[in-house]
């Protein structure tokens, strides 16, 4: 076939999504879902997996279990095969392992059928991630010599009955998929075979998710406990002597924050050092912006202070957010940043340092103590009747202004950016604080605090809230609310340490 009609083709990639940590899948698969123009994938696929996908990208969801429709196998394998001959690019996104129960033969078949190229790409099965995440060997020198994937599901009359004698006496570990239901059934049958009913057991639920939950019992006890925990899908049970032989205790669900749910408020794009170090210590982050950050609404002032930048001896930054837009604006209208050759720089802390040093900018002057009184004490001397640029948001506090210009510097201030508050939260959001389901709120501006109080209420006192300075549980306790942690260090890592701190008071 010509080379331009090869690049014409759709093709299908079937692409394991592995159990949920959404880490957990592999590069190859962010690299197809990253060229993807369909994505069609399982609901219990972890939305923060389709962040790889291209904006362009459509994305269908197959449905979940008991909420309205579910795709049927044969309508999927339509899809697949009606958007690749349309020349698309297809991915079909599985939970787990595209191999491990998930009718990935059938698709295979279809597409082989039509004439359709395809690649399978491997996740990381239920089974092995409930192992690492849950600290249960599936394998043992002592006690397991082999391990078996085994359906729990008994309705499915397609798949040949299971040889419950064999599992008896299989040598090894069990692992049952989709057993949680059939649990009595699958478990009375293997006892009925000959295993014992001692035979030591745990069920492990959301392997991998924050919300992951293991409970130990025996093959004798396994349905109770279903019963009585109110264990729902998607959960599997393992079973046989490995079991017992859990020393490795969960890294997983022992992380200091897991099992608390944080709402991140930080603005659109600027969450994720925040997020991340909130997830690797265990927590399940939700982010809900207070602010909208934006240029503002024409640059003629920016430009009028760039052009006039020799004049100046200091140049202020008192966030992240105006060295992005002022520097920004310094590159892309005027193309050379010796503009800045002859200008010290003071930054109100660490952050804003870091971003000055994206441009190889040293920053001259930041605070012990990262606020503005600090930073307009820390200039004072220098500053003293040298003309100072002060580059700041549309609205905000006048301390670094006024202190200076008390301090006898001669300030002219510039708004770099437009800061504006978010105007209605996410649906789901709302309903989750309203059931008093977050744990903490990070408060990390004071425009922030005021931006949270007028969104949600006195719904936010369903939530501890965690602020980054003293200056913003003040702002908050102007609307009312107090904080109930509050950040020592001025800086995001301060909020986390604040956090930690609570559920660990240190002696
Ligand atoms: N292809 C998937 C399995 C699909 S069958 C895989 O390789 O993992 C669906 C079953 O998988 C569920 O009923 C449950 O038994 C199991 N499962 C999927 N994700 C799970 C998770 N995060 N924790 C525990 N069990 C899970």
């Amino acid at each position: 076939m010509p080379l331009f009609e090869q690049k014409l083709k759709g093709r299908v990639y079937l692409v394991g999504a592995g159990p949920g940590d959404p880490g957990l899948i592999t590069l190859r698969g962010v690299e197809c879902l990253a060229q993807a123009d369909v994505v069609l994938y399982d609901y219990l696929v972890n939305a923060q997996i389709l962040e790889h996908v291209a904006a362009r990208a459509e994305l269908v969801c197959l449905g979940r279990h008991g909420h309205g429709r579910i795709w049927p196998q044969p309508a999927i394998n339509e899809r697949l095969v009606a958007e690749a001959r349309a020349g698309k690019i297809v991915v079909r996104l599985k939970g787990g392992d595209p191999a491990v129960f998930a009718r990935v033969g059938e698709e295979v078949t279809a597409l082989t059928a039509a004439g359709i190229d395809f690649e399978v790409v491997p996740g990381i099965t239920a089974a092995l991630a409930a192992s690492s995440y849950a600290g249960i060997p599936l394998t043992h020198r002592d006690a397991a010599s082999a391990v078996a994937l085994v359906t729990g599901h008994e309705s499915d009359k397609q798949e040949p009955a299971l040889d419950y004698r064999a599992l008896a006496t299989f040598p090894g570990t069990l692992v049952f998929y989709m057993g949680v239901t059939s649990a009595a059934q699958w478990a009375g049958e293997l006892m009925a075979a000959g295993k014992p009913a001692a035979t030591p057991a745990v069920i492990v639920r959301r392997c991998s998710w924050p919300d992951q939950r293991s409970v130990h019992c025996t093959l004798a006890t396994v349905a109770d406990r279903v019963a009585d925990q109110k264990i729902r899908p998607p959960a599997l049970v393992i079973v046989g002597e490995a079991v017992s032989h859990d020393v490795a205790r969960s890294w997983f669900t022992s992380r200091p924050l897991f099992g608390i749910r944080v709402m991140i408020t930080r603005p659109k794009g600027q969450a994720e050092p925040l997020r991340r170090r909130l997830c690797e210590l265990g927590a399940e982050v939700i982010v809900q912006p207070a602010i909208a950050i934006g240029p503002p609404n024409d640059w003629s002032a920016v430009d009028f202070a760039l052009r006039r930048l020799p004049e100046f001896e200091w140049l202020v930054f008192s966030s992240v957010n105006g060295v992005a837009y002022f520097l920004g604006r310094l590159c892309s209208a005027h193309g050379d940043l010796r503009l800045l050759a002859g200008v010290k720089l003071a930054a109100i802390g660490p952050g804003t340092s870091e971003e000055l040093a994206k441009y190889h900018l040293q920053t001259d002057v930041v605070p012990t103590e990262f606020r503005a009184e600090a930073l307009a004490d820390e200039l004072a001397r220098q500053a003293a009747g040298r003309r100072v640029l002060l580059v700041r948001a549309s609205r905000g506090r006048e301390t670094l202004a006024e202190r200076l210009t008390s301090g006898g510097a001669l300030v002219e201030q510039v708004v770099a950016y437009q800061s504006r508050d978010v105007a209605s939260p996410d649906a789901e959001i709302s309903e989750l604080l309203r059931a008093g389901r977050i744990d903490w709120i990070t408060v990390t501006s004071s425009a922030i605090a005021r931006a949270l109080a007028a969104m949600f209420g006195d719904d936010l006192r369903r939530a501890k809230l965690a602020t980054i300075s003293p200056i913003t549980s003040a702002a908050f306790r102007d609307c009312g609310f107090e904080a109930a942690a509050e950040a020592k260090t001025y800086t995001m890592d301060g909020v986390v340490e604040a956090i930690l701190e609570f559920g660990n008071p240190p002696p």
